[in-house]
């Protein structure tokens, strides 16, 4: 999708989870990144912690942390209810319970978390490929809740919480106001913002605008993100968050037009363009999420479920639309030939989804399902499609007994 492979190169290469060492970033001001970022304001009345990672790296952040200070933990805010960022709390607790605080939305995740654990481990094996993916049930639910913003005064310094929708409905940023310095949370992940996913529940493309519109007149001087890198310098960071912006604006608003023109979904996912103007930016690669998804959120947020085509209304089931193109085309052979013979990649990966569908027992389908999808993993930026591509590939191996 970039214009610019060497800079989706380099960001690819850093890692989406990439954010450097652990290191005080401002006076009293100590970010350790990891899977996610953790961030530890120290204050006269103690530590108050932003975010605390994913339940096996709690204790790596624990260790670095009380390294750098032996002050007790006064408070934790969880900017969002994902678990990469509220579920490594076990060793802080070993120390006593701090007041935990998110924003209202976050106790109604646990809960629907807790009625899908099946759902989020089929999830979490496909996009990242964790096949003995455990779901954690054990949540810390926070004892303070808000809902459009609060300010918290511990060690007579201000900081100012404020909810937004973005990659989710519960939301906060941490405008630590006496220091400069901006906790994002997932409103920054160093890459095109994640409101795209496939597999998971709405995104709000259009509120994380308004997000950004609350987060740049701050002036921060430090913005320490969710995922990713810092960036560091007030005309920096209001840069990168202006830029970001624009990007998500030039997305929603082709998309807006394109529904207005009452086009069918895969019309208007083939209309929007990322904006070519962002396109060498680092931060705006697509190395996790994709512009298109973006657009097919904003689809499904806006419309109804149905595609525009009348046939998929009430349509036969995939495989038997694939039994009877296979019959046209002379038997399942004929569709896997051409399906390797073919350049363009899309096409010739639903060739190969036809034949398996129509035969799951032939081998020279699976193969080829098994080659198509692992050469379009190779090729993929975003990790989100990365990982649908290679559970395919692995469904094409486990029925070829590899
Ligand atoms: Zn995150």
């Amino acid at each position: 999708m970039s214009d610019q492979p060497s800079v989706v190169a380099a960001v690819q290469q850093r890692g989406f989870f990439g954010g450097g060492d652990p290191k005080e970033m401002a006076p009293r001001t100590f970010h350790v990144p990891t899977m996610a970022n953790s961030t530890a304001f120290v204050t006269d009345e103690g530590i108050v912690l932003v975010d605390c990672g994913v339940v096996q790296v709690g204790p790596h952040i624990h260790k670095h942390v009380r390294e750098y200070t032996s002050e007790p933990l006064n408070t934790v805010v969880y900017t969002h209810g994902h678990v990469d960022h509220c579920m490594g709390l076990a060793p802080w607790l070993e120390e006593g319970r701090p007041r935990v605080v998110a924003h209202e939305n976050v106790p109604a995740r646990f809960e629907r978390y807790l009625k899908t654990v099946g759902l989020q481990e089929h999830i979490n094996r496909i996009q990242f490929g964790f096949e003995d993916m455990r779901w954690p049930t054990d949540y810390v639910f926070p004892d303070t809740t808000y809902r459009d913003s609060l300010e918290l005064e511990i060690g007579g310094e201000r900081f100012v919480l404020t909810h937004g929708k973005g990659e989710t409905d519960d939301a906060t940023f941490v405008w630590a106001a006496d220091r400069g310095v901006l906790a994002s949370g997932d409103f920054w992940i160093s890459c095109v913002p994640n409101c795209g996913n496939p597999q998971k529940v709405q995104r709000y493309p259009e509120e994380w605008v308004v997000a950004f519109d609350k987060m740049i007149p701050l002036g921060a001087e430090v913005l320490l993100p969710g995922h990713g890198p810092a960036i560091t310098g007030a005309s920096e960071v209001k840069q990168a968050l202006t830029d970001a912006r624009g990007y998500l604006i030039s997305i929603i608003d082709q998309t807006l037009e394109a529904l207005n023109d009452g086009l069918p979904h895969d019309e208007i996912v083939a209309r929007v363009k990322a904006p070519a103007e962002f396109a060498d930016r680092p931060y705006l690669q697509p190395v996790y999420d994709r512009p298109e998804f973006i657009v097919r959120n904003l689809i499904r947020l806006h419309g109804g479920w149905w595609d525009g085509y009348p046939a998929d209304l009430m349509p036969a089931t995939l495989t038997e639309q694939a039994k009877e193109i296979a019959s046209l085309a002379g038997g399942v052979g004929k569709l896997v030939a051409r399906a390797r013979e073919i350049s363009d990649a899309a096409l010739a990966c639903h060739l190969a989804q036809w034949a398996v569908l129509a035969d799951p027992s032939n081998k020279d389908a699976q193969a080829c399902y098994r080659d198509l999808f692992k050469n379009r993993a190779a090729d993929e930026t975003s990790l989100m499609g990365r990982g649908i591509f290679m559970h395919a590939v692995r469904e094409a191996k486990k029925a070829l007994g590899e």
